[in-house]
């Protein structure tokens, strides 16, 4: 019986913008876990300065909870680093990426664009965080199709499918994630809105500091407008959400407090 459950890896806050969230998730098979994104880890709150950088961390407002870590979180429950098989990621930035090293035998999915652009001296990255030597993945061809997106398979388990849908622009090989089960597609769409208002609102004032943020500012909004037309065409069996939006967070999810 594959679950999945939406978790949130940790909170960014740089006032005056509101907390964001690591909005990520942790699919269950009868075999083994699998994380979409990691959020903030536990070598990153050890050696924040080295891993995140000084700038970043303030820019971003990385805040640095251990109780939020996702190994924290699968620990409370009674999982262990080692009940995570893979992990699939959006990008390579700082705030996705923090937790790989808290599970150094996970096989590390991830587009071949991005795993290029990772290495290739973009610094927006810090190689740091991947000192430990993660078990790459490289996803290349387009091979799949979904809803009409055209997406690559990543796992394919008993009753259950994950593939990256590319979404460039925000990083040069940005992805979505789609977790395919009975028929349902919840697709994470990562950074290409870091608001879910930014569908409805092509000028929402959020979209300059997307601006700011992109590698490649035209494929970032041409992915945001094939993410409208996807959900323009009200698919019944199409849910999403993104990764810093905390209103799309499950109810349940803690919140930040701000104080
Ligand atoms: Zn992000």
């Amino acid at each position: 019986m594959n679950q999945i459950h939406h978790m949130n890896f940790g909170w960014l806050h740089a006032p005056p913008f509101p907390p964001a969230s690591c909005h990520g998730l942790v699919v269950q098979t009868n075999l083994s876990l699998i994380l979409v994104d990691t959020g903030i880890g536990m070598h990153d709150i050890a050696n924040p300065e080295e891993r995140i950088g000084v700038e970043a961390i303030q820019a971003a407002g990385f805040q640095l909870l251990p109780q939020f870590t996702a190994i924290r979180q699968l620990e409370s429950p009674g999982f262990s680093s080692d009940d995570v098989s893979d992990i699939v990621l959006t990008h390579c930035d700082p705030d996705h990426v923090g937790g790989l090293a808290d599970f150094p035998k996970a096989r590390v999915h991830v587009s071949a664009e991005e795993k290029h652009n990772l290495f290739s001296g973009n610094p927006r990255y810090n190689l740091t965080q991947f000192s430990h030597g993660p078990r790459w993945v490289e996803h290349a061809l387009d091979d799949s199709d979904t809803l009409g997106l055209p997406s690559r398979s990543v796992i394919t388990a008993s009753g259950l499918e994950i593939r990256l849908v590319p979404l460039f622009g925000h990083t040069t090989g940005h992805c979505g994630v789609a977790v395919i089960r009975e028929g349902e597609v919840l697709l994470h769409v990562g950074d290409a809105y870091y608001l879910r208002d930014e569908l409805n609102n092509p000028e929402h004032p959020v979209g300059q500091l997307a601006t700011l943020r992109a590698d490649d500012n035209q494929q970032r909004l041409a992915s945001l407008e094939a993410l409208r037309r996807l959900v323009s065409a009200e698919h019944p069996n199409l849910s999403y959400f993104g990764y810093h939006d905390v209103t799309e967070l499950p109810p349940n999810i803690e919140r930040y407090a701000v104080d």
